[in-house]
């Protein structure tokens, strides 16, 4: 494949690697490898309560740990601001931004009266004049759309963006911006040609796809790996009780490899696993399913 390949690992620094981010990291780092591509680490820090002081340093270093590096510096969202701000200025000129002064309660009560999915915002803001609170949520005003794409593993994936998601945030009342903002100008502006994260973020992604298109950006490829669950069936985080990584670097690989669904490795060193592990990845995802590929880059 073209030489012009640029992925990204993107974690938010909110506790240690897991085995669940490990596996999402070495996925989306052997497609990078199996294409001869460029290989990110982006850390996405824009929701400081959430986040853990020294988790961004012990990520990276996790992350060498097993062999993944970072093939430029590392970037952090907290350091930058001006193209979140240059987008949404786009969007507000474009007229699909406006403010929201609903509490979650509002927006609870006004969903159930509507006869809405929970979790879907009604529009109430849509064409009243912002309230008397000083600093509203911004929110982007979605059309009656349905936002198709194909996934490399997953397939052909739709969403009906009004009926599914509704108009959503991409900057928060408190200040930060949304993540949905964040990653697609992020993704845009480092080149990323190929996504490769957990399928937990799969239905995020016609959202990205909107606001890409809203801004006149590239649609990446994508490709949702299955994510990691603990024995209730959760996904592994810090809150569902995630055990801490093991010093046994090859063990650990060998089972996120198994999780992604590589047969065992059985390398002597770390450098071989990793070596043969971009064979097995090349083999199932790169020479294998290129029609989904190629239907996904078509859009
Ligand atoms: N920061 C997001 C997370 O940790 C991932 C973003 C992405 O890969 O698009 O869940
Ligand atoms: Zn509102």
């Amino acid at each position: 494949m073209s030489s012009a390949y640029r992925g990204r690992f993107a974690p938010s620094p909110t506790g240690p690697l897991h085995a669940g981010s490990l596996a999402a990291a070495l996925a989306s780092w052997l497609d990078a490898r199996a294409q001869r591509g460029t290989w990110l680490v982006r850390i996405e820090d824009l929701d400081p309560p959430r986040e853990v002081p020294g988790a961004t340093e012990a990520i990276v270093r996790t992350l060498a740990r097993f062999g993944l590096e970072s093939d430029e510096p590392v970037v952090l969202q907290s350091r930058r601001g001006a193209p979140y701000d240059a987008a949404f200025a786009r969007l507000r000129a474009a007229g699909l931004a406006y403010p929201c002064t609903c509490s979650r309660k509002d927006i609870e009560d006004a969903a159930r009266a509507a006869g809405l999915k929970t979790g879907i915002y009604p529009g109430t803001c849509r064409e009243r004049p912002a309230g008397a609170r000083s600093r509203p949520a911004w929110r982007v005003r979605v059309p009656d759309v349905t936002v198709a794409f194909a996934d490399r593993a997953c397939g052909r994936y739709a969403q009906d963006l009004a009926r599914e998601v509704g108009d959503f945030v991409v900057r928060r009342a408190d200040g930060p911006w949304a993540y949905q903002l964040a990653v697609v100008v992020d993704d845009a502006e480092q080149g990323i040609t190929d996504v490769v994260r957990g399928a937990d973020l799969l239905d995020n992604t016609p959202r990205q796809i909107f606001l890409q298109r809203a801004l006149g950006l590239a649609t990446p490829r994508y490709l949702h790996v299955p994510v990691v669950t603990n024995e209730r069936g959760e996904k592994l985080s810090k809150q569902t009780g995630a055990r801490a990584l093991t010093e046994d670097v090859r063990g650990e690989l060998e089972r996120a490899a198994r999780h992604l669904g590589l047969p065992h490795i059985g390398a002597d060193t770390r450098d071989a696993f990793l070596m043969r592990a971009i064979e097995l990845w090349r083999e199932r995802w790169v020479a294998g399913p290129t029609i989904a590929a190629e239907e996904a880059s078509r859009g």
